[in-house]
């Protein structure tokens, strides 16, 4: 096993998970098994109970795993599933460590963080490794070199160097600022950043200095002499309009080559692919205007999933989506419905709690009276059936997660759920197996293939309102496989009404849209054109 680990310097929040998933995918391309792991630092034992409005989007593996949203950018790259153990925390090594010592496993010792949470973290890194059976196992460290969460961490990488020797190579990246007063790239903060990680004992064999704009060839040098590197080794990655287009930067600086040739390795074939992805993602028009309603607007990385999906769609059909954030507490205080007018699409975006949610139904009811193409995920599914329920069914509809004492309770625990409740555990997570109804749009949208798509909910379509619903003239577009749980709507009265209460964000690629995305966007490109053409449906 050949390990790469990816450190960061300066400041977080410089693309240090799109370094790590771009590094794996030069590899995986050069012919190579590749599977790789984020260490968040933090104590939480997973990002399942962090605030998505200070943490970002909790991302969800196939296998239910509330995960770090770097574990998204690593599946984009590599087009692969990562699980669970690929996310490792400071909460799980710990709670490993002491539950170990309550057993008295450690017969009598001082339990101490060296050894005993350092050899934790080596075991947990080389076991989730091996089980990878991969060629490559990257692991991207959180953080920041000089946090005080992350020093077991980079202690642990340390004494893998030692007993990995030639078998594992350091990636540290770090920021290059440019202050515009004086027009210089400053490299400064890298150095100490690199002095900073030297201290711990550890040498970067590759520097990739991220900044805003292209540093020059004297800034490079000094980068490389103060990290101790030939010249080669210190690698440029400017700020670039997509993070698809990272992979070819790095690769035509040798990057790639850099880190097979200290292997003693050469690649086994060449792809295209990270040509071809920064293609794909380069020269797109701006596409049609997306009203993106949700709670969480102000930090986009709340939805990084679902932002790229789009993204991944536009692609396809030739333009880079432009999204418009509304916030639904504004629609709640009266503003916001107004731009409606010039939108050629709304998303209602996943969400948990009340906040925000009539805001989100009154989004759903202006969209559907303009006929805009509509897509709801999770929340904006179930949003979408109280809306329907109140507007169609003159129901005094709502969620028991909004108003447990709803007159018409159209969105629901289950039974099962209920009972569950009590202890604990309730949400549905991870993948399973959609069964369409054919005849529905998105049996077409999916080409008739049943798919597998991934979950993270804990409510869903009343079964006692499923009738009336139907009844009404809402058309339920696929089941779980025990046809026990509604897994999509759509309003076939409108050009465009879908809504799924599974998340087909998760699954979308760069090269391979998601359906349900791309046939959105398809509907809201074509509301676009009808705009200028004053045809009010040009869609099939
Ligand atoms: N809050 C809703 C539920 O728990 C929806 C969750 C979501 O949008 N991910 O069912």
């Amino acid at each position: 096993m050949r390990y790469i680990f990816v450190t960061g310097g300066v400041m977080s929040g410089l693309g240090k998970g799109v370094v790590s998933a771009s590094t794996g995918m030069l590899l995986s391309s050069a012919g190579f098994n590749v599977s790789m792991m984020k260490i968040d630092p933090y104590l939480n034992v997973d990002a399942g109970t962090m605030n998505p409005y200070r943490h970002g989007e909790v991302f969800v593996t196939d296998d239910g795993g509330e995960t770090d949203l770097d574990l998204g950018t690593y599946e984009r790259f590599l087009d692969k599933n990562m699980g669970k153990e690929n996310n490792l925390t400071t909460g799980i090594v710990y709670r490993e460590v002491i539950e170990k010592e309550r057993r008295g496993d450690y017969l009598g010792e001082c339990v101490q963080v060296i050894p005993h949470v350092t050899d934790n973290i080596k075991e947990k890194i080389r076991g989730t490794a091996m089980k990878s059976g991969a060629d490559f196992f990257i692991v991207e460290v959180g953080g920041t070199v000089g946090d005080i969460e992350g020093l077991p961490f980079l202690e642990a990488l340390r004494q893998m160097k030692l007993e990995l020797g030639k078998d594992a190579f350091f990636v540290h990246v770090a920021y290059v600022p440019y202050l515009e007063t004086t027009g210089e790239s400053k490299t400064k903060p890298a150095q100490h950043s690199v002095q900073a990680l030297r201290e711990i004992g550890i040498q970067p064999d590759v520097l990739i200095a991220r900044s805003p704009r292209v540093i020059g060839d004297e800034e490079r040098a000094k980068l490389a002499l103060f990290s101790s590197l030939p010249v080669e080794r210190v690698i440029r990655v400017p700020d670039m309009p997509s993070i698809y287009q990272v992979p070819l930067a790095l690769q035509s600086q040798g990057y790639r080559d850099i880190i097979l040739g200290q292997f003693g390795l050469k690649a086994l074939g060449e792809s295209d692919l990270p040509l071809k992805l920064s293609l794909a993602f380069t020269g797109l028009q701006r596409g049609p205007r997306i009203g993106m309603v949700g709670k969480y607007v102000k930090l986009r990385d709340a939805y990084v999933s679902i932002v790229e999906a789009l993204k991944h769609a536009g692609a396809r059909l030739g333009f880079e989506p432009e999204l418009v954030w509304i916030d639904a507490e504004e629609v709640e205080r009266g503003n916001g419905l107004s731009g409606f007018r010039d939108l050629n699409g709304v998303m209602v975006l996943p969400g948990f709690g009340k906040r925000g949610s009539e805001g989100m139904i009154a989004s759903i009811a202006e969209a559907r009276k303009l006929k805009l193409p509509f897509l709801g995920i999770c929340f904006g599914m179930q949003l979408a059936v109280v809306e329907f329920a109140r507007e169609r069914l003159g129901l005094r509809a709502n969620s028991t997660e909004l108003d447990p004492n709803a007159p018409d309770p159209v969105i629901d625990l289950l039974p099962e759920q209920k009972n569950l409740k009590n202890m604990g555990g309730t949400m549905r997570l991870g993948g399973s197996n959609i069964r369409l109804v054919s005849g529905t749009k998105l049996f077409a949208i999916y080409g008739g293939r049943d798919p597998r798509e991934r979950h993270r909910h804990r409510y869903e379509i009343n079964p006692k309102y499923w009738e009336a619903l139907q009844a009404a003239g809402l058309v339920f577009s696929a089941f779980d496989y025990e046809g026990k749980r509604v897994e999509a709507i759509e309003d076939p009265s409108l050009p465009f009404f879908v809504g799924t209460q599974f998340h087909p964000e998760f699954n979308s690629r760069p090269m391979r849209p998601s359906p349900p995305y791309l046939a959105f966007l398809e509907a809201a490109a074509h509301h676009a054109g009808a705009l200028s053409s004053e045809s009010a449906s040009a869609f099939s």
